[in-house]
């Protein structure tokens, strides 16, 4: 799978555009937008439209917060103040709701988008030293994270021997063994010194990164600019001696511990799109083509991560101990029983220690048949096989379905879907939501024909309880037939 990674486009449409032209040459198949669409440039409210048209997932970024009232404006500094009051005004009230709802971080398989620090991304914390990359090495154990927020395009490696070292942006192909934190720069207010926009594309096949630089056309930006007096004429269209820098501590954010400020966006708006990360690779081979190579995954997790490792242990101790607590009770509690002459009538069955932490007492399977979905676009038809219905003749990424139904339990649930496609019109990805959850571009590979159907399981859903909307559309537009869809469960699972 091919990947674009955005970020920071300021309301800058000069830049942005550029950069979506320079995308058309490459296939992509999935934009992630990390966030900071808006803030600082002359025109956020088109920016965002389009934006929203072209990525696949945008993340909230600390302009987005300001903008929506999610962040209090004391701690920026007065230029990135000024900019954020006045693209408050200039937005309208839907692309407010869609702002204030927006993720902050986004997880597939072994990879981490978030648009500042990724350990609390709420905090907004600026990743600029290879002391400050460690603290995210440590936190986390994805081995690729793409990030934004510094405006500085640059790559920070964790090597097998626990060193870390901070490179400017060059094509870099994922070595065994090693991590990575990747700045992806800005799209649109370039602080690394250039008048250009820097975006990033990464291949999960051939596992490369390729950062991008993209002239714009600054004297239309300026213009657009100057049209607003409230927006100040950033560094990068000032006039400036070759090779010179911005100022460190031009960010938006003036307080130089922002983790220290205790100002973040509401704990509830921090959503994280879970990305089938318990997909049991061996079993379903159809999932494989999403997964980071297994011998990968060993040695990422084989890496002298001190804490991470002992976090293991305490964790190992922890349950040990709960364990074995679990087994005296029970002990003692047989022992009594035992030994009370006058025991009363045995209506209870023994405990079972442990049982409780794997096994769900009532597992909940919610079932989305063919024949219940609401088939919305021009081309999509039910159709019966066998006495079952199925849909078909998806032709458009306008062709989707949808169930409404009730979340009597919150909690994480597994998704699996009974499908056909044969191998002449398999490869294609799906597009999964319920609410805020989504899980990650699965991929249809070939069940053999258009009547033999199987199972996939697509992975783990967080689903709120109460009235809930499941969509299923392709991913990507393109060839023609994606699947004969039978069905949908979701079985909650033990979170
Ligand atoms: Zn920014």
């Amino acid at each position: 799978m091919r990947f674009a990674i955005v970020s920071d486009i300021h309301a800058n449409w000069q830049a942005w555009c550029a950069v979506r032209e320079d995308l058309r040459t490459y296939q992509v198949d999935t934009v992630v937008c990390l966030g900071d669409v808006v803030g600082y440039g002359p025109n956020p409210q088109g920016v965002l439209n389009d934006v929203r048209q072209c990525c696949d997932y945008i993340l909230k970024g600390n302009h987005e917060a300001a903008a929506v009232g999610q962040l209090d404006l004391d701690i920026f500094n007065p230029v990135a103040r000024r900019a954020a009051e006045w693209t408050a005004t200039q937005l309208d009230d839907e692309a407010k709701t869609v702002l204030r709802e927006l993720p902050l971080d986004l997880e597939a398989e072994d990879l981490l988008f978030a648009h500042a620090d990724p350990v609390e991304p709420e905090e907004w914390g600026y990743i600029e030293k290879p002391t400050d990359a460690q603290k995210c090495f440590i936190a986390t154990d994805k081995r690729l994270t793409f990030i934004g927020h510094t405006h500085v395009p640059e790559i920070f490696s964790l090597l097998p021997d626990s060193q870390i070292i901070q490179h400017p942006p060059s094509e870099l192909t994922l070595q065994p063994g090693a991590r990575y934190l990747v700045n992806v720069g800005s799209v649109g207010e370039p602080r690394d010194g250039s008048v250009e926009a820097s975006y990033c594309l990464f291949d999960t096949d051939t596992q490369v990164i390729i950062f991008r630089k993209v002239a714009f056309d600054l004297a239309a930006l300026r213009r657009d600019l100057r049209q607003h007096p409230q927006l100040e004429m950033p560094w990068f269209l000032k006039e400036h001696l070759p090779g010179t820098l911005p100022e460190k501590g031009g960010h938006a954010l003036r307080v130089s511990q922002v983790s220290a400020t205790r100002i973040h966006v509401r704990a509830s708006e921090r959503v994280r799109i879970q990305v089938g990360r318990n997909q049991k690779l061996t079993t379903t081979p159809v999932m494989a083509s999403m997964a980071v190579p297994a011998q990968v995954n060993r040695e990422t997790k084989s890496i002298p991560a001190a804490s991470s490792q002992q976090r293991r242990v305490l964790w190992l101790a922890g349950s040990f101990f709960v364990l074995m607590l679990a087994v005296l009770t029970a002990a003692v509690l047989v022992y009594i029983k035992i030994s009370t002459p006058d025991s009363r009538p045995q209506s209870t069955p023994a405990p079972v220690p442990g049982a409780a932490v794997a096994v769900l007492a009532q597992p909940r399977v919610i079932s989305l048949l063919a024949k219940d979905a609401q088939l919305h676009g021009t081309a999509l038809k039910r159709e019966t096989n066998n006495g079952e219905v199925n849909i078909g003749h998806w032709e458009s990424s306008f062709d989707y379905v949808s169930w409404s139904f009730n979340v009597e339990q919150a909690g994480c649930y597994e998704v699996r879907m009974v499908y056909a496609v044969p191998a002449t019109a398999s490869g294609r990805n799906i597009d999964l939501s319920c609410g805020k959850a989504r899980l990650f571009h699965p991929r249809l590979e070939s069940t053999g024909a258009w009547t033999l159907y199987q199972t996939l399981s697509l992975g783990h859903l967080q689903l709120q309880s109460g009235f809930q909307q499941l969509n299923i559309k392709p991913a990507n537009r393109g060839k023609q037939g994606l699947m004969n869809l039978r069905s949908i469960t979701l079985q909650r699972v033990a979170d």
